[in-house]
């Protein structure tokens, strides 16, 4: 197996982990299904796109607009989502 491990990746992914010790870190959620598709920490911004392992929906999702995730489908719950043909 070929590894992509260099001194200046391993030096990257240190100071990343030393960046974090301030940071919070919250769940990202499957807006259909509520599993857990990743843990981002508060800094992240911007857009990400998402594919759900469990329902297998994709989603372009502006990370803005999921700061929260303590709401039911059922609650007011206005968001942009943009499904992934
Ligand atoms: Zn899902």
């Amino acid at each position: 197996m070929i590894s992509f491990m260099t001194d200046e990746v391993f030096r990257k992914l240190e100071f990343s982990e030393a960046e974090v010790t301030q940071l919070t870190l919250r769940d990202l959620r499957c807006p259909n299904c509520r599993f857990l598709i990743d843990k981002v920490y508060s800094d992240i911004k911007g857009h990400m796109q998402v594919k759900c392992p469990k329902c297998k929906n994709a989603y372009i999702m502006n990370l803005a607009y999921f700061r929260t995730f303590g709401h039911s489908r059922d609650q007011d719950f206005t968001v942009y989502l943009t499904k992934i043909e």
